[in-house]
């Protein structure tokens, strides 16, 4: 008997939507791609691009970045981290996060995560006193969204400003709020593997119109920030806008405008996704061997990537595992492993964060962690075939390493 292969592509997004293309082709052939280089009366892509994003997440003000990273960076910095802070983030994020309080000169101090990929709540609170920090990053890590209600009551009764990274959770809710809308300021990223694709980019929100302004000028706006679309009144840009430094991170013309074709049809992704990840979800729960963490009935999830334990595997037959799946096709992420492939998400990866404790409960989950991406050029019956492969694989390693 041959057996099945997957033959699709698990890095192949979907294409620009048409009205981008055209609108990026004509700003190629006009030459004036830089946010601020317009016509008398037009109002630039970045601009409309913010007033568009900062209404559809409910939010008042918003900040077009070259990067999600540098939009965390700009967070940090426009709420108030300084050289030396302490910062507490999750101990399992993409290398953008330590990277970001590295850069503004801040230390991490790395918090435990839950079995469900949540951020600790009781390590939270121990770290939190323990370190006096006043600065808490949360990443809503691969879409995981933890109990918002807790958190914001540790930030509160520790006097924590929260600090979202929403990296995976673009349209996603706790109890019908959006991610991003709990903190006091959140980062966003439109890079090709996340919700809205640019290549690059990314976007900073906040209700706090003095942060607004200064992430405004610092984002590198010169004394031209009125050309942006959502900001507060010029008041509050006169007594800062000679103070706040320009980091020069602007967002283009170019990827405003592929972006602003793509957000209207991001509801609709969202369902699309989903349909995806609970096909997977479901038939991947059916397989010996597998389990996939709860989700709270408060959260709403954008399933653009799954993950799942193999919890009879052990760390001698996970890689062999993840091999022989993608000799059929299936292209799978281990967090376990020692030696990272492709990007680093756990805290011991990054060697230049020093006297990092080990953190004993976020190993053992990544140990038997298996990380998949869900883009959306796959089909439902993609899904059955992928979770057809992955069970038939892992049917001889759990007989090979468990005594059942
Ligand atoms: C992608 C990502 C970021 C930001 O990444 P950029 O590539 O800089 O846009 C931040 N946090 C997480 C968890 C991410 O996955």
């Amino acid at each position: 008997m041959t057996k099945i292969r997957f033959e699709k592509s698990f890095t192949q997004q979907e294409g620009i939507p048409e009205e981008g293309i055209q609108l990026a082709i004509k700003l190629m052939r006009s030459g004036r791609l830089h946010r601020y280089n317009l016509e008398a009366n037009e109002e630039s892509q970045a601009s409309l691009l913010e007033k568009e994003f900062s209404l559809w997440q409910g939010v008042k003000y918003c900040v077009a970045c070259a990067s999600g990273g540098y939009a965390i960076q700009l967070a940090l910095r426009t709420c108030g981290v300084r050289l030396g802070d302490k910062v507490l983030a999750n101990a399992y994020t993409l290398a953008p996060v330590p990277g970001a309080i590295h850069n503004v000169g801040a230390h991490p101090i790395f918090v435990e995560i839950d079995g469900n990929y949540h951020i600790d709540l009781f390590d939270l609170e121990k770290k939190a006193t323990s370190s006096k920090a006043k600065f808490l990053l949360l990443s809503h890590m691969r879409g995981h969204i933890a109990n918002m209600d807790k958190i914001t009551e540790i930030c509160q009764k520790n006097k924590l400003t929260m600090i979202e990274d929403c990296a995976h959770t673009m349209g996603s809710k706790w109890n019908g709020i959006r991610s991003g809308n709990f903190g006091k300021v959140s980062a966003f990223s439109t890079q090709t593997y996340k919700h809205i694709n640019s290549g690059e980019g990314g976007f900073l929100t906040t209700n706090d119109a003095e942060l607004a302004a200064k992430a405004v000028v610092s984002s590198g706006s010169y004394m031209l920030y009125e050309r942006h679309g959502a900001i507060p009144s010029d008041k509050v840009f006169r007594n800062i806008r000679l103070e706040a430094p320009n980091y020069s991170g602007r967002m283009d013309q170019m990827r405003a405008s592929i972006l602003r074709s793509q957000l209207p049809k991001l509801e609709k992704n969202i369902k699309r996704w989903n349909i995806l990840y609970d096909t997977l979800s479901e038939k991947l729960c059916e397989i010996d061997g597998i389990t996939i963490p709860n989700r709270s009935k408060k959260e709403s999830y954008v399933g653009s990537s799954i993950q799942f334990k193999v919890t009879n595997l052990d760390s001698e037959s996970i890689p062999k595992f993840v091999k022989s799946c993608l000799s059929r096709g299936v292209d799978l992420k281990w967090f376990g492993d020692k030696e990272p492939k492709a990007f680093t998400s756990r805290y011991d990866s990054w060697t230049y964060i020093k006297n990092v404790p080990v953190l004993t409960k976020t190993l053992s989950v990544l140990e038997k962690t298996i990380d998949m991406r869900i883009p959306l050029t796959f089909s439902k019956e993609d899904c059955a075939i992928i979770a057809k492969i992955i069970g038939s694989e892992i049917s001889q390693y759990n007989l090979n390493s468990s005594s059942r």
